[in-house]
């Protein structure tokens, strides 16, 4: 295992860079250094033996000026504060850069979820709402899944909130979170929708660099929520999966994948380790794998400057958060290899999470086909944004989508002034 970098000073750089690009003003700059509320809360839980064990929990809400805080819950044993209030801050850049009315937050609890059984997730995910108590809300702070937490985590943390209320409020406050079961009020289309913006971003890029997705080849680190949709999707369009990793190792098949029955495998074993129709790989071996497209899809800071100088794609569609330090993103740039930023192409999922919550406000349920239809309305126009800000500008596809949600943010800013 390498040490890991600081996600918070990387997203700071970022930031810093991108400042720098458009001229931020100094002011905005100063706010949006720091989140606005680092939250952190120790609750006990009854285990399953009657021992009680205490948690730690965070809630970082880093910037509400467009909208309520908004932002994924992680169940990881190496969260802190750092990671989280990084990766808060990108979900600030992100709503900001898609023009959708939310701020940006993250949330996280300090352990393994692999190492409890289901009645203990509900125990330890229900004493973290309650913990959290108003501190989220449906018009406030809006959680949603994140590595390690699913559907059923989210409607935990709804039923719980809705309890805490008074019987007349109970229904309208199912939109206190995202990424819920369809039967608790989830969106069609929500638990598909990371990957399938991955999948957008990636054929607006294959148009615009006339390349073929039909025969292509990629590879993806981390086949979870995002990594399995986006393969699935991607092989649809007639690209081969090569390779793939998890937590647990990393397999290849130069002849290609079967991403529906790897999913399968995954789904009984917990992991693509052990697939039959795969050879074992090392690490260093998977990134050095001969893949037209790389996605990484797992955790931030796995794209260092070895990683980067192994890579042989031709691009890298960043699904997971943060997955590049900026050492390797120069090599990469340097090396002809384009980078698609996490804040634009891992967006598919907020986007439909703001149709869901827009859908339980109103009491509605929308159709797959009509939110697939916006998903891809929106993702592709704002790759088109950045793409021609960053032509525009010349700038490399990151610090114009940062630069993009950073205008936004200081118009409001800018007309709003600070209260009082
Ligand atoms: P997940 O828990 O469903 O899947 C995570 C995957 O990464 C699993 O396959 C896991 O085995 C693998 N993994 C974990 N540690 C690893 C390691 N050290 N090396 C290699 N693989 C490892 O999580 P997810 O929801 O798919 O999230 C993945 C990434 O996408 C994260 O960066 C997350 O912040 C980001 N993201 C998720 C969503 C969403 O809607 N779920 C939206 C935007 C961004």
């Amino acid at each position: 295992m390498q040490a890991k970098g600081n996600l918070y000073s990387i997203v700071q750089h970022q930031l810093e860079k991108a400042a720098k690009a458009v001229n931020l003003s100094r002011e905005v700059a100063t706010i949006l250094s720091q989140p606005k509320n680092e939250i952190i809360v120790h609750f006990p839980v009854r285990m399953d033996d009657n021992s009680y064990r205490l948690f730690k929990g965070y809630r970082i809400q880093h910037n509400n000026i467009l909208g309520p805080y908004k932002g994924g819950i992680r169940y990881h044993e190496d969260v802190t504060l750092d990671e989280v209030k990084g990766l808060a801050a990108a979900m600030t850049w992100k709503s900001a850069l898609h023009d959708i009315p939310y701020g940006g937050a993250k949330g996280g609890i300090k352990f393994n979820p692999r190492l409890h059984s289901k009645s203990e997730l509900e125990r330890i995910t229900r004493r973290y709402t309650h913990a959290l108590g108003s501190n989220i809300g449906p018009e406030f702070d809006i959680p949603a899944p994140d590595v390690g937490t699913n559907a059923q985590t989210m409607v935990w943390v709804m039923d719980t909130y809705m309890n805490v209320v008074g019987f007349h409020e109970k229904n309208a406050m199912r939109r206190v979170v995202t990424g819920k079961t369809i039967a608790a009020g989830g969106s069609y289309g929500r638990d598909t929708a990371t990957g399938q913006g991955v999948v957008h971003c990636i054929t607006e890029w294959a148009r615009d660099r006339r390349f073929n997705l039909n025969g292509c080849s990629f590879a993806v680190q981390g086949f979870g929520n995002v990594g399995m949709h986006a393969a699935k999707i991607l092989a649809k369009l007639g690209a081969s999966l090569v390779a793939v990793g998890d937590y647990k190792g990393y397999i290849t098949n130069p002849e290609g994948l079967n991403t529906h029955k790897l999913a399968e495998h995954v789904a009984a074993t917990g992991s693509v380790e052990g697939y039959k129709h795969s050879k074992p790989i090392t690490r260093e071996e998977f990134f050095a794998v001969e893949a037209d497209i790389f996605i990484p899809a797992a955790l931030e800071l796995e794209i260092t400057e070895k990683e980067a100088k192994l890579l042989k794609c031709k691009v890298v569609a960043e699904g997971a958060n943060g997955p590049t330090i900026p050492e390797a993103e120069e090599i990469l740039l340097d090396r002809g290899v384009d980078v698609l930023p996490d804040i634009l192409v891992n967006s598919g999922g907020v986007m439909v999470s703001y149709y869901e919550w827009l859908q339980n406000k109103r009491s509605e349920r929308w159709e797959l086909e009509e939110v697939e239809e916006k998903l891809e309305k929106r993702m592709k126009r704002t790759y088109g944004h950045v793409r021609d800000f960053a032509a525009e500008r010349k700038l490399d596809f990151r610090t114009a989508a940062y630069a993009i949600g950073l205008g936004r943010i200081e118009t409001a800013y800018s007309e709003r002034g600070i209260f009082p």
